[in-house]
């Protein structure tokens, strides 16, 4: 660590103590930010290139954020779902207009919440259908509460929570033939992500979104595409669906929605939108004022700034100046937009990780054998080169510490 770590080391001893093991301890305590950089408790520099796992959209400390946030704090932060206020009506208006109209919004605060709601939606239309099971892909990520985890086809995180109440039959990822044969007239509902993220950023083959539609309508399966981390422009468009034309039933959204404040979605289209009667499901924070003004300032910002033209452009650059590094270490890169994995050619994530930290760059080693770059749809093209450039030497050091 070439860095000054003093105040890191102090508060990361007490986060030890004073939390459950569950994160371990992360490695930096973060102070502050602006635009792009973030600074750490000892004062050193980075550019994020991570944004809180897709969240931080507008990057940091974005005046427009910022002042949506102060304002409706100063004014009305609370309300419970027993009144109703004019920033959550505009969100969910806003939200049906860009995904094509026609639909019914819950507004949650996280993206497991989302999910929570599209599986109750599931769940009674299964009941009131003869439909007793669900169908989601293997290594899919969407969420940690107990009805989320159980559509989560990774081992590691189910297992230790099993057995689960719900029947969820899992397909590979991105296989059609697989998908065809497991969905059934008995079947409620599909649950997929557009590209796994979790799982490292892994695009379908082209066209499997089509089959999956295709699917769907001929056995009356619900569609619901888990949008939580592709969506609000990670992507280069507004959702990852619009890529290939096919609008699935149930869609869910939380990270970049919000710009860093909690909130989560999930937005029904045509009948799916009528599932729940009154009293069918609740939340006291979900809807709240504050975030509601947060996820509007980050939807009028993406527009009148160009940002999905932006993410196109400046995840071009990215995409092709990793692509052309040469390096033992480096296989390849996937992904869409500012959503991308650079892929290694072994399990030394952890160790790249950690030599782009030292060299002033946040990524996320989301899998053994690949690095995560999700960052705020603001960072600049020259910002993106400088990540470029410094990439090869970044691989040259992990490579010397993993061979240690
Ligand atoms: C992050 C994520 C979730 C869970 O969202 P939380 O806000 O952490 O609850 C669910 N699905 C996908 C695809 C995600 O990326």
């Amino acid at each position: 660590m070439t860095n000054a770590t003093k105040a890191n080391d102090e508060l990361r001893k007490r986060y030890e103590a004073a939390f459950m093991p569950n994160y371990g301890v992360p490695p930096l305590a973060l102070a502050r930010g602006e635009g792009c950089a973030v600074w750490d408790a000892d004062g050193n520099e980075y550019l994020d290139l991570i944004a809180g796992i897709a969240v931080s959209s507008l990057g940091h400390g974005h005046p427009a954020l910022a002042a949506a946030v102060s304002a409706q704090a100063a004014g009305l932060a609370h309300t419970s779902n027993l009144f109703l206020h004019e920033p959550e009506v505009l969100l969910a208006e806003r939200l049906l207009g860009l995904a094509g109209g026609g639909g019914r919004v819950f507004l949650a605060n996280s993206g497991t919440e989302a999910n929570e709601c599209a599986l109750k939606l599931a769940v009674k239309y299964g009941k009131a259908g003869g439909r007793p099971y669900v169908v989601a892909a293997e290594n899919g990520f969407h969420g940690r509460t107990m009805g989320a985890l159980s559509l989560t086809g990774k081992a590691s995180i189910r297992e230790p929570f099993g057995p689960f109440a719900l029947d969820v039959r899992f397909v590979p990822y991105g296989d059609a033939g697989a998908l065809k044969a497991a969905v059934t007239e008995e079947c409620a509902a599909v649950f997929l992500e557009p590209t796994q993220g979790e799982a490292g950023v892994v695009p379908p083959e082209d066209g499997y979104f089509t089959a999956v539609r295709e699917i769907c309508d001929a056995t009356g399966a619900l569609f619901v595409a888990d949008e939580i981390q592709s969506a609000i422009g990670r992507t280069g468009a507004w959702f990852a669906f619009q890529h290939e034309g096919r609008r699935p039933d149930v869609l869910t959204l939380a990270k970049g929605l919000g710009g860093g404040l909690p909130i989560g979605a999930c937005v029904a289209f045509g009948a799916a939108g009528t599932i729940f009667a009154k009293g069918d499901h609740g939340s006291t924070f979900g809807g709240n004022p504050v975030s509601a003004a947060a996820a509007l300032a980050v939807l009028t910002t993406i527009e009148d700034d160009g940002l999905l033209d932006h993410a196109r452009e400046v995840g071009r650059i990215l995409a092709d100046g990793l692509a052309a590094i040469d390096h033992p270490l480096l296989a390849g890169v996937r992904g869409r937009g500012l959503w991308r994995a650079a892929v290694l050619t072994e399990a030394a994530a952890p160790a790249v990780e950690a030599a782009a930290r030292d060299a002033g760059f946040l990524v996320n080693a989301v899998q053994p054998d690949a690095i995560r770059i999700a960052p705020p749809l603001v960072l600049t093209a020259a910002q993106a080169r400088s990540f470029v450039d410094a990439f090869p030497s970044i691989l040259t050091a992990a490579a010397k510490e993993a061979a240690r």
